[in-house]
């Protein structure tokens, strides 16, 4: 058996987060465009009696229990593998926790990469994404990257051919929301609006944009079904939003269920300048630039 592996996996910023009706069983139909930027956790996975995991930094957020994606990952692993074996992971988090920039989602991809090669289960990359859709709607995505469509619950991944990089700047707030919390209010909102709820339905104009590289074009075609929702829960957020015309961005968003705010820019250098300039005003925590898309989880060493 290997001695240790070590997976870097992204996190993602959804280009198109389209909300479809509250389901009977509780979950909703999307129609999103991820896109993986760079910016990214790491595992390492060590051979062990039992499964276990650790942080490079102390966290609170982050459960070190049977509750950590990481760990939810290698034990639905072992189980479809009937792996015996444990591993003992340990996490180099880079992507802010509930963010809506899908940290636990990558935590969970980069496991399954590091325990396949560790084990030596050698699974297929669909066999891993089938493990991945169990565990979350953003984990499949982390071990694909790229820039994909998602449907169903997201998890059903087809990749979207983009031309070219984008730039962002992802502005991180000081404290997190919930995932389920943001979905909520967002039912909430539309109940009280009484409108009838579409299908979703991904944007051709955000797709042409993707396909010819018109960065001008994609941050014009920006959206997200929760950003209504995030804002409620955090007023904050509508500022940190409108700084995009101001800074000279070409789009700004909230990504995912929040409450990171992502600006599409025009270069790095005009990267550097929003970065700075979110920072001057004071409207995150942390002002973190990357580009996309790159790659899923991926086997730096072993
Ligand atoms: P989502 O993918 O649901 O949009 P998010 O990106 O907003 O989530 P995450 O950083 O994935 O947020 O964390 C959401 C919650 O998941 C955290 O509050 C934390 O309690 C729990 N969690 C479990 N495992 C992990 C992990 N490995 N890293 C971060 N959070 C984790």
């Amino acid at each position: 058996m290997r001695q240790s592996v070590t997976v870097r996996a992204p996190a993602k910023v959804n280009l198109q987060l389209a909300v479809g009706p509250l389901r009977p069983d509780g979950y909703h139909d999307l129609a999103t465009v991820f896109h993986a930027v760079g910016l990214y956790d790491d595992v390492i996975a060590e051979p062990a009696d039992d499964i276990s995991v650790t942080l490079a930094e102390p966290d609170p957020e982050v459960p070190l229990d049977g509750g950590n994606l990481a760990v939810r990952a290698a034990n639905a692993l072992a189980e479809a593998t009937g792996m015996a074996e444990g591993v003992r992971l340990r996490l180099v988090k880079r992507i802010p926790v509930a963010a809506g920039l899908a940290g636990g989602s990558a935590d969970a991809a980069a496991t399954l990469v590091a325990c396949d090669a560790l084990w030596g289960t050698a699974l297929s990359r669909d066999e891993l994404a089938e493990i991945a859709a169990t565990l979350g709607s953003d984990v499949p995505f982390a071990l694909l990257g790229g820039t994909a469509i998602g449907t169903g619950r997201g998890t059903l991944l087809s990749p979207v051919l983009a031309r070219g990089e984008f730039h962002w700047v992802l502005a991180v707030a000081a404290e997190g929301l919930s995932t389920p919390t943001v979905y909520r209010e967002c039912d909430r909102l539309r109940e009280a609006a009484g409108a009838e709820v579409p299908d979703p339905a991904v944007d051709d104009a955000l797709m042409a944009a993707l396909r010819s590289g018109d960065a001008k074009a994609l941050g014009a075609a920006l959206s997200n079904d929760l950003q209504e929702a995030a804002v409620g829960l955090r007023p904050a957020l509508a500022q940190t939003l409108g700084a995009a015309a101001e800074l000279g961005a070409l789009g700004a968003i909230v990504s995912g269920s929040g409450p990171t705010v992502a600006f599409l820019v025009r270069s790095p250098e005009a990267a550097i300048d929003v970065a700075v300039g979110l920072t001057a005003m004071g409207l995150c925590r942390d002002a973190k630039r990357a580009g996309g898309p790159v790659p899923g989880a991926k086997v730096l060493r072993t």
